[in-house]
């Protein structure tokens, strides 16, 4: 079949082989046509509706070598810090004061924050009537299942890449089966569960990017977050090649065509990338922007790749600034908590 007309059949039926989502990730000629249709599908399904959530990057401490990330433990140029709860819960009451109705918890792999540590803080935040999503990497079944008691309504852990040589390659002295058993424990525990991976790894390919995208098609998330890799100074991947935006929303958009009714976000690393990347995300089958609103040193200090600061504004210019552009593409910032399928997210413990 022409892709053109593999687009229109996956726009009504959802579904693509994989044979099919090479030839679409291969072809450069229908680009603009799979955004298009991946736009159309965010509409019918998601609507207009752009979902916030706010940012705190609360420790860039991590056990973790990952070779794509500026993070990894063995990077010795990185300034470490680990927030105190005090300076953590300010920021959730910013952003709830602020009209943010999701925090965003993200650090490295930090073994302080037990869930001892962590239990009574979740306990705070919701009470400010926000809806939680954690972002901290592989922990055992107690600790989600306690998480999930004191509050987290939602976890992000990306798989990264299904390729499995892949991922041995790129996250040395960690295991793959580990991860789908946190991907697993999370959804049993009845989180709504984000995972995604990173586009323009070198050595990835279509091929294995097709294979990732089944693997969401499978796995039902209730969030993918995807974004291009960019290459991080003092890492082994340093002098990678720079990697173009577009193959990243290629497999965005695919996204959306096999999962239409999911939460995508439009990522910092695309805005990263290319100025504007998040807007044209946001085109191309994205219903959600995740803004920073860490402040200060730290802010600069959680440098997962370079420009990723800079990518963002200043917190609290950065709603306003936000709304100007989606209201000039036909979209507004969403009032609820923005879960999948508008699931009942419960605010009382
Ligand atoms: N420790 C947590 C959070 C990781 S940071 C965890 O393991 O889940 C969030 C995401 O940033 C990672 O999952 C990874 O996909 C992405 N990331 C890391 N380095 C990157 C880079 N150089 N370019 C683009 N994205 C990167």
């Amino acid at each position: 079949m022409d892709s053109l007309s593999l687009i229109a059949q996956a726009r009504q039926h959802h579904t693509l082989t994989e044979e099919q989502l090479l030839q679409l990730l291969k072809d450069p000629h229908i680009d603009q046509a799979l955004f298009n249709a991946a736009d159309a599908v965010r509409e019918a399904y998601v609507g207009n509706a752009v979902h916030l959530r706010a940012l705190i990057e609360f420790t860039n401490i991590c056990r973790n070598n990952c070779s794509y990330c500026g993070l990894q433990a063995q990077n010795a140029t990185v300034k470490r810090y680990r927030m105190t709860e005090e300076q953590i819960y300010p920021l959730a009451q910013k952003a709830a004061l602020w009209g943010y109705k999701t925090v965003v918890l993200q650090g490295g792999e930090d073994p302080f924050f037990t869930a001892e540590r962590l239990v009574p803080l979740l306990r705070r935040i919701k009470a400010l009537d926000l809806a939680i999503t954690l972002s901290l990497g592989e922990r055992p079944f107690e600790d989600y299942k306690a998480f999930k008691q004191a509050g987290a309504d939602r976890y992000l852990l990306r798989i990264e890449t299904t390729d499995r040589p892949l991922y041995e390659k790129y996250n040395p002295g960690m295991s793959f089966d580990n991860r789908l058993r946190c991907l697993d424990d999370l959804k049993r525990l009845g989180y709504e569960v984000g995972t995604g991976i990173l586009v323009g790894l070198p050595g990835q390919t279509e091929d294995s990017l097709a294979k990732d995208l089944l693997f969401f098609k499978r796995f039902q998330p209730d969030m993918i977050g995807l974004g291009p890799f960019i290459p991080c100074p003092n890492t082994p991947l340093a002098h990678a090649p720079r990697p173009l935006l577009r193959p990243a929303l290629k497999v965005m958009a695919l996204t959306r065509l096999l999962l239409p009714d999911i939460n995508i976000p439009a990522t910092t690393a695309m805005e990263a990338l290319q100025q504007d990347g998040r807007l044209q995300a946001l085109q191309s089958g994205a219903n959600v922007v995740m803004p920073n609103v860490t402040e200060g040193e730290e802010r600069q200090n959680y440098a997962l790749y370079p420009g990723k600061a800079a990518a963002a504004q200043a917190p609290q210019n950065l709603r306003l600034t936000l709304e100007q552009k989606l209201h000039a593409i036909g979209r507004h910032i969403g009032t609820g908590y923005g879960g999948h399928k508008q699931k009942d997210i419960s605010v009382k413990f």
